[in-house]
């Protein structure tokens, strides 16, 4: 089957992250293994709008490879939101919809020659979680990783544990939780927003670093700014919009 035509998708565990965030297992029945690169999204097709055109809603996946048909998805419910909307409140276990993908170039370069910094808010974190398990699971060649999330408060941080639980394994991976509404956080993770951060991070250093900057336009516009004010090159910054 070429994965780009759209193949039945089936939701098979859902489970609640943190107060409006869900996570989302969708298997590909019709295929043995779906192939990804970490950093590419799937497209789902939902039953949201009488036109075909107004039903795709693209997801980052969160798992890494791993040679089976299920991948993870990290969603954030939106207010007023139409797939979202049906996502949490109507689709259940067992819950079939078309699929399109893997889709997408927010993946990285092969190899690694670089220091990486991830600068990522809410569900934005999804394709950094995939690359940096698919570096860690297949002990791939690499420099420094920065991990850099933004988020409001300490209830609203996904997959905290599990990175915090990974940096001890990865020592190259620099992961580092920053709250906006926090005014007290555990050592080594951030107060206020993630340019702040990164910047405090390139003091005394070259442009030599790419950074990849995942989530929605505001930060993302932002960084891009900022960093090319820096003198970094518009080739080293890749970024996925998600609205
Ligand atoms: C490549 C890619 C990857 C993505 N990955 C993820 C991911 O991993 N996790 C994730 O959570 N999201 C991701 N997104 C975002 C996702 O695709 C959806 O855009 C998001 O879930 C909102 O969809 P929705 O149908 O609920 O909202 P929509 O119905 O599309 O509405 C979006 C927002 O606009 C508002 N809105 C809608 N219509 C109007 C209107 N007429 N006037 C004013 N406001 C309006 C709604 O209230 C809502 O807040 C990704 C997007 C892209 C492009």
């Amino acid at each position: 089957m070429v994965q780009n035509d759209w193949q039945k998708g089936r939701i098979v565990r859902i489970e609640d992250e943190t107060a409006s965030t869900k996570r989302f297992w969708i298997e590909l029945p019709e295929v043995s293994r779906f192939d990804f690169e970490p950093g590419q999204f799937i497209t789902l097709e939902l039953p949201i709008h009488e036109q075909q055109s107004k039903r795709a809603r693209s997801y980052s996946i969160a798992s890494a490879p791993n040679g089976t048909n299920t991948v993870e998805l990290v969603i954030v419910q939106m207010e007023g939101g139409l797939g979202t909307g049906y996502l949490f409140n109507e689709a259940t276990v067992g819950t079939e919809f078309p699929v399109k993908g893997p889709r997408g170039h927010f993946t990285l370069t092969d190899p690694i020659e670089t220091d990486i910094f991830m600068v990522c808010t809410g569900t934005g974190i999804a394709p950094f979680r995939s690359m940096i398990h698919h570096i860690y699971n297949n002990n791939i060649p690499h420099k420094e990783l920065y991990l850099i999330y933004g988020t409001r408060k300490n209830a609203d941080a996904l997959y905290l544990e599990e990175f915090s639980m990974l940096k001890e394994k990865l020592p190259s991976l620099h992961y580092i939780p920053t709250f906006s509404r926090e005014s007290e956080v555990a050592p080594g993770h951030g107060i206020g927003y993630v340019h702040d951060i990164y910047e405090q991070l390139l003091e005394g250093k070259d442009t030599s670093a790419h950074f990849y900057l995942c989530g929605w336009r505001d930060m993302i516009n932002e960084a891009r700014k900022r960093l090319q004010d820096k003198g970094f090159d518009k080739k080293s910054i890749h970024f996925e919009l998600y609205g």
